[in-house]
């Protein structure tokens, strides 16, 4: 396929957190809000004058400062995080939005705020880690809503002067609401037989989406939705097997690269960073809070794997095997960054639910934090393209055999 006009463009404002398009923004005198994780209300990070980055620490190498703090058995994530802060990397945050999620991210947060990788000069600046209940009932939405309130419009309000009205939160979720109907419009191409996007170029854009004031990637984002209106595909199929990655946070689109040039086309991304869920709209009512229905979205949508209660668990398994169907994939790969505790659970008993029971064919994998380099992750998955290519032959021999 001929390269996306733009996709150089994006690539290159994943290279670094502090982006040029950050810079722009705060320079414009926008707040720049950083956050982790699906239980803090992006959108909310967004009203008039703010805009939220979701931290990412791009080419990580050694983590060693990390590690002296925080031990070599936690998520390589969180370590990454907190490396890059201490070599001044989140300097230019004027707030940061953390939720206490797992042990990990808590001691992420508490050596970044303990050991001051704020910007001194920043005065208004605040730290918050919200509580994250594990439940969606009424009672989780009125915690939640209590906690945003006081923990992030407040300071917001009274540190920097942002409008925190209920118009004002509207207004962000309109403007919210733009982006997730591009990304999903640009996703359906994911659906066709011989998609017009691969999982790579799709997760680029859509971490971008997640990275940068959204705002000023709105114009080249719809210039590649009308790009892709008229996209050719390859004429021979790049690609050997279609997969569903299903896990924990992937903020490194090299990893989907890998993915694919293993054989496997990436179809659906229901990862952490991924689109599925987080770029669907919120849909509101006139009646009720606004705060207090964003937070009740959030809620209901997460398929995070904290929620253990056995409604959300059924929903994470229906919804992988639905994502197959949808975008007829031929398997699902569940992917866990090393010394995630939660997803470690969810990988290890969903691996085999998905085989037995949806007999859908699953690949069980755990990763480093940077998996672009990683030889064993790339033999796993090419193995696993074999073996769904051999399904699929014996599936067209049982048919023709049936049909003498
Ligand atoms: S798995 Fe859950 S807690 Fe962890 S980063 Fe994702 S949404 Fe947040
Ligand atoms: S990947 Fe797992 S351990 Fe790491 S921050 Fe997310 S939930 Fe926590």
């Amino acid at each position: 396929m001929k390269d996306l006009k733009h996709l150089y463009y994006f690539e290159n404002l994943l290279t670094e957190a502090n982006n040029e398009l950050v810079r722009k923004a705060q320079a414009e005198g926008r707040l720049a809000l950083g956050y982790t994780c699906y239980h803090m209300p992006e959108v909310l990070l967004n009203l008039d004058g703010c805009f939220s980055v979701r931290l990412r620490a791009p080419r990580t190498g050694s983590m060693d400062i990390a590690t002296y703090y925080m031990s070599n058995a936690t998520c390589e994530y969180a370590r990454a995080l907190l490396e890059r802060g201490l070599e001044g990397g989140y300097k230019f945050l004027d707030a940061m939005a953390g939720v206490d999620v797992c042990e990990c991210m808590n001691r992420s947060m508490e050596n970044m705020e303990l050991l001051d990788v704020a910007d001194k000069e920043k005065k208004g600046f605040f730290w918050c880690n919200l509580d994250s209940p594990c439940h969606d009932n009424e009672d989780a939405v009125d915690h939640v809503t209590e906690q945003v309130t006081r923990k992030v419009l407040k300071p917001l309000q009274e540190n920097y002067g942002i409008d925190v009205s209920d118009a004002a939160v509207r207004r962000a979720v309109e403007r919210h609401n733009e982006v997730c109907r591009l990304i999903g419009e640009i996703g359906e191409y994911r659906k066709l037989d011989n998609p017009t996007i691969t999982g790579y170029e799709f997760h680029v854009l859509t971490l971008a989406t997640y990275a940068c004031p959204k705002d000023l990637i709105l114009d080249k984002l719809r210039e590649t939705a009308e790009e892709l209106k008229t996209r050719e595909p390859d004429k021979k199929k790049r690609f050997r097997a279609k997969v569903v990655v299903v896990g924990s946070e992937i903020d490194d689109p090299e990893l989907i690269s890998l993915i694919e040039d293993s054989g496997a086309l990436v179809v659906a991304d229901r990862f952490c960073y991924g689109s599925i869920p987080g770029r669907q709209e919120i849909l509101l009512n006139d009646e009720e809070d606004a705060v207090k229905q964003v937070v009740r979205d959030y809620l209901r949508t997460t398929l995070c794997v904290r929620h253990v209660e056995p409604h959300k668990i059924q929903k994470r398994l229906d919804t992988a095997a639905q994502l197959c169907r949808d975008y007829h994939a031929d398997g699902v790969i569940y992917e866990q960054i090393k010394f995630c505790t939660y997803w470690s659970y969810e990988r290890a008993l969903a691996s085999h639910i998905m085989q037995d029971e949806y007999h859908i064919p699953t690949l069980s994998v755990d990763r480093p934090y940077m998996s672009r380099t990683s030889g064993q992750l790339r033999t796993r998955v090419q193995a696993f393209v074999e073996s769904l290519e051999i399904k699929r032959i014996k599936a067209k021999r049982a048919a023709r055999e049936e049909g003498r």
